[in-house]
């Protein structure tokens, strides 16, 4: 159709027959979606010219919005400007690659904010219906989903899913890794060592007489010295160092990047702290322990390695930490 040769008032009523068949064909359109099944279904045209879209009203009434709310026409702003900050670029990115033609379809998740602060989920799905002949995006059509409830649902199983993930790795007294946990912290640490040939260190501690403690005062009160001997040790060790209930009182220790004086450093720090510590109602206790150095051995072997010097530490008086000569 070749405008140029219109006069404005041709113009104006080509306008406005275009206005009545549009409104015709969206309100069919919408009596198609008001079928029970269509449910939470909402759809749109966007023309790219103009920036505009057209929609039927579900996604603006998920939105809290009234019809006279929304201005007429509706930019697309009008809702890009409601998504989501995480949710703003990779809208914008997915749409802008389907207009480029380097994917099939418009296809994406977003949360927008209703009129009462709160997000809502969408899922859209358009396609670009018709380009000039440069292949430049003229119009797309898509449907749009309200997938609230689905997605918080999807959410809440994750979140759960993380916990459960959480607490099958903690130990549930001290609130530290529990032995699975510490052993699959060293077997990846051991791993990146091979391949980073950096320094690694591990050191087991054990509580010295702790049969002592839990028989003159009993249980209860000797899970509360584990409990702080575990916190402390936590609060003692480096950033990147981590730290494991490996036993009953044994506490296995994990030192990146430390050789031995580092290790035997470490394990001084901690020793001293504990022998400084005065523990509620029991007073004072101490702690000993074997520190090693990693060269190429297993996970066992290294464990053993450790083990054999803090047997050394008890056999030679307890208090006392030992580990392989620098
Ligand atoms: P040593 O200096 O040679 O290590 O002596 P010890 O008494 O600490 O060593 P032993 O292996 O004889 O006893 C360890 C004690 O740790 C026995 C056990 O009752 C106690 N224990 C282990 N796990 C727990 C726990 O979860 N809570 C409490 N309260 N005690 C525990
Ligand atoms: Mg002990
Ligand atoms: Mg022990």
């Amino acid at each position: 159709m070749n405008y140029n040769l219109y006069t404005k008032e041709a113009l104006i009523k080509r306008i406005e027959q275009l206005e009545r068949l549009n409104s015709e064909l969206l309100r069919e359109n919408d009596s198609t979606l008001t079928f029970a099944w269509s449910g939470n279904l909402g759809q749109w045209y966007l023309d790219f010219e103009s920036g505009e879209v057209v929609f039927n009203m579900l996604k603006a009434q998920a939105l809290g919005y009234a019809i006279e709310e929304i201005p007429t026409p509706t930019p697309y702003t009008f809702f890009t400007t409601l998504l989501h900050p995480d949710d703003y670029f990779p809208v914008m990115k997915n749409m802008k690659d389907h207009m480029d033609n380097l994917s099939d379809v418009y296809e994406v998740e977003y949360r927008i904010k209703a009129k009462d602060g709160s997000y809502k989920w969408f899922y859209d799905r358009g396609k670009v219906t018709q380009r000039d002949s440069n292949q430049k995006a003229l119009l797309a059509a898509g449907i749009v989903f309200d997938i609230t409830s689905k997605k918080l649902n999807e959410l809440k199983i994750i979140e759960e899913k993380q916990k459960l993930k959480k607490s099958s790795l903690t130990d549930p007294l001290t609130g530290i890794m529990n032995r699975r946990a510490i052993l699959d912290e060293l077997s990846q640490r051991m791993n990146h060592h091979l391949y980073n040939f950096e320094y690694l260190s591990i050191l087991m501690l054990d509580i010295d007489n702790f049969k002592n403690v839990n028989d003159t005062y009993g249980h209860i009160i000797g899970d509360k010295v584990l409990n702080k001997v575990a916190e402390i040790v936590s609060h003692t060790i480096r950033g990147h160092d981590s730290v494991g209930r490996y036993g009953g009182e044994e506490f296995l220790v994990i030192l990146p990047n430390a050789n031995c004086e580092n290790a035997q450093k470490a394990a001084e720090r901690i020793r001293k702290k504990i022998e400084e510590t005065e523990f509620d109602e029991v007073g004072r206790i101490t702690i000993s322990g074997g520190y090693t150095s990693y060269i190429d051995e297993s996970i066992e072997l290294l464990i053993d390695k450790a083990d054999k010097y803090l047997y050394e530490a008890k056999r030679s008086g307890r208090n006392k930490v030992i580990g392989n000569p620098c």
